[in-house]
């Protein structure tokens, strides 16, 4: 993060934000990502007082004692607990741009799914944060597959031709693997917990450059479901694997319907430029070659998946003055 500087420009003001169900960055203009933090926050049980957010919050995650709650405020991509998602952004906006902020401009990249309702949230929590406009951008421009949901799109010429939204995605995989364990080993892990075996060793199809993928253990702890005491077992990937098909399936599925949704003339740009995967998802394993195998099309995963929609957003911010294709702001 670079150092706060005591001249702020007016240019540093203006942002953009990938608010993420698992992460959330900020773009400054004209100095690139300055802040990427989980999109959680820690509050004081029973009260809306904000004890920690971001990465400090997160480690509260199912180890938090009765008095603190840790609170995700995004679901599926979008806000689902409206006082703490105002918190977060308020709290980011303040870290990324330090000092006075009267004159904050805003991008906020939403997933295309996203209702009128929904936006509104967005805009509205964007605003009460210190934002004097708030342009939204719809996440597919960076064809995301992360956290919270798949984004499926297919883009051309700088537009979405057609797009699909799911609600499947890393949370989702995490939680095929907690159910996983409990009906097959009986065992009650958290989700952070399958969260690092997801990472550790999970994977969507055998990749032939990495077969030590396929021999992989992972150890976690958890509560026997009788009885409740703890518990250590270890995990085979291949078991992973298994547990994280039927996410997977509805992804590899998304891909399909856009795939036929997709103007003739266009699906040859796809057949010879193929699918490109960003967000957190695209890491897993075998998951390219396993869109490849169902699609016939090759599936490429982009440089920085984490950073896509971020650095896309950036690309609108350093713009915001010409304004060259961005929507005009969004009404609170
Ligand atoms: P969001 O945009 O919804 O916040 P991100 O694009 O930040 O999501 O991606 C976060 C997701 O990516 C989390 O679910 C995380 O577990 C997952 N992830 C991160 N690294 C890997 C990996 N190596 N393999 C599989 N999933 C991963
Ligand atoms: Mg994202």
């Amino acid at each position: 993060m670079p150092q706060a500087s005591t001249n702020t420009t007016a240019s540093s003001r203006d942002i953009g934000m990938d608010l993420g169900t698992a992460n959330t960055l900020v773009y400054a203009r004209g100095h690139g990502i300055v802040l990427n933090e989980p999109s959680v926050v820690a509050v004081k049980a029973g009260t809306t007082t904000a004890l920690a957010v971001g990465t400090e919050a997160k480690e509260t995650i199912g180890r938090t004692p009765g008095s603190i709650t840790a609170i995700r405020p995004l679901k599926d991509g979008v806000i689902c607990d409206y006082e703490a998602a105002e918190e977060m952004i308020r709290h980011f906006v303040r870290k990324a741009v330090p000092g006075r902020r009267p004159r904050t401009r805003m991008v906020v990249c939403v997933p295309s799914g996203v209702t009128p309702v929904e936006r509104r949230a967005i805009v509205h929590a964007s605003t009460r944060a210190g934002a004097k406009t708030v342009h939204l951008i719809e996440e597919p421009m960076a064809a995301t597959i992360g956290g919270g949901t798949s984004e499926v799109a297919v883009i051309s010429l700088g537009g979405i031709v057609t797009s699909r939204s799911l609600r499947v995605g890393g949370d989702r995989l995490d939680a095929a693997i907690m159910d996983y364990v409990r009906k097959e080993h009986s065992l009650l892990i958290g989700e952070r917990t399958a969260e690092n075996v997801k990472v550790a060793i999970g994977s969507a199809w055998p990749v032939p450059d990495r077969p030590e993928l396929e021999t992989l253990t992972f150890t976690v702890r958890g509560r026997e479901k009788v009885g409740g005491m703890p518990k250590t077992l270890s995990l085979a990937a291949a078991e992973v694997r298994a547990a994280l098909d039927e996410p997977v399936e509805a992804i590899i599925a998304a891909v399909r319907t856009a795939l036929e949704e997709c103007p003739p003339e266009l699906s040859g740009d796809v057949m010879e430029h193929g699918i490109v995967l960003t967000g957190g998802g695209a890491l897993l394993p075998g998951l390219d070659l396993r869109m490849t195998s169902a699609t016939g099309i090759p599936v490429f995963v982009a440089d920085n998946p984490l950073d896509c929609v971020a650095l896309g957003s950036g690309r609108c911010v350093e713009d915001l003055d010409t304004l060259g294709g961005l929507p005009a702001p969004a009404k609170a």
